[in-house]
């Protein structure tokens, strides 16, 4: 599974997520990186590309609202790459609140059962301290177990109190993905369904899901998502084709590692795919392979 360094990521992650650079250092790699076009997709919130987004008209580089919303299709989690939003609309306010309301109650709630169990008092106010800005998620709880002395590791807080089957574990009711692409059309926006290997569905069930996305009016679909073989990208291009939808792909870049790199994600063929940027942009940025020096 052969990598490219890009000139366009449409999907990646800060510390306003779950991704190690903030806004700041993200956007000093877009620009070493050579990077033209960057959309910077952190988990329910638009709070990147807001953080991101004086500092990469100063680097020079066109950033795409975006954010990456946790949304549930036949009760099954998927996730949706919402790109060229209106961040000050009240759709996209909407829908940040929507998010922000469903991991606040589960924090409440995890919260309550770690007190009862480790006769800690106040978690929820110290595990807040801890998130800080970013979007509030079980990491964070694995950091205060941590702080605490309860466990050493965040591997032993996952295993111990927060994985599967455990006190932490409370599963997270995310709103229909038709709700939530409706929010986004309302704030300009293109809904895309991301990386749709990672599901780990058979082919059949994944263009069934393809379906119903493109039937509650989805825009696109991610050809590429970081590494991928040469024969998923092909059936891709094919569930693009047959349905006419538009294309987008991304690293989603979260920490660097020799496998991993802000524009780095394995080649699309050129088939004149509708690319999803291209229709955000004023003008149209073409998706190349940056040689290496
Ligand atoms: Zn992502």
């Amino acid at each position: 599974m052969q990598q490219f360094r890009h000139n366009i990521d449409l999907h990646c992650h800060t510390t306003v997520s779950d991704g190690a650079l903030s806004p700041a250092e993200l956007v000093a790699l877009a620009q070493k990186n050579r990077l033209n076009v960057l959309a910077v997709s952190d988990h329910d919130t638009i709070n990147g590309y807001r953080e991101c987004k004086p500092l990469a008209d100063e680097a020079g580089i066109k950033l795409i609202s975006a954010a990456e919303f946790s949304c549930q299709i036949d009760k099954i989690n998927i996730h949706m790459v919402a790109l060229g939003m209106d961040p000050n609309s009240d759709a996209m306010k909407k829908a940040e609140a929507l998010q922000d309301q469903i991991r606040e109650q589960r924090a409440v709630t995890i919260s309550e059962k770690l007190e009862k169990y480790l006769s800690i008092p106040d978690v929820l106010t110290q595990v807040k301290a801890i998130s800080g800005n970013s979007v509030l998620g079980r990491p964070h709880f694995a950091r205060f177990l941590i702080e605490q002395g309860v466990v050493s590791t965040m591997e032993q807080a996952f295993n111990k109190f927060l994985g599967a089957g455990k006190i932490g574990d409370i599963k997270l009711i995310w709103p229909e993905v038709g709700d939530v692409i409706e929010l986004v059309h309302q704030a300009g926006g293109k809904a895309v369904l991301a990386h749709p290997f990672k599901y780990k569905m058979t082919k059949t069930k994944l263009s069934r899901l393809i379906d119903d996305f493109w039937d509650m009016d989805g825009d696109a679909l991610e050809v590429v998502s970081s590494r991928q073989k040469k024969d998923d990208t092909g059936w891709m291009i094919r569930q693009i084709d047959k349905r006419n939808m538009m294309a987008s792909f991304g690293s989603d870049f979260h920490a660097s590692a020799s496998w991993s790199d802000l524009g780095m994600f394995s080649a699309i063929p050129e088939v004149g795919l509708n690319w999803v940027h291209n229709s955000i942009l004023e003008e149209p940025v073409a998706l190349s392979i940056i040689e290496e020096k």
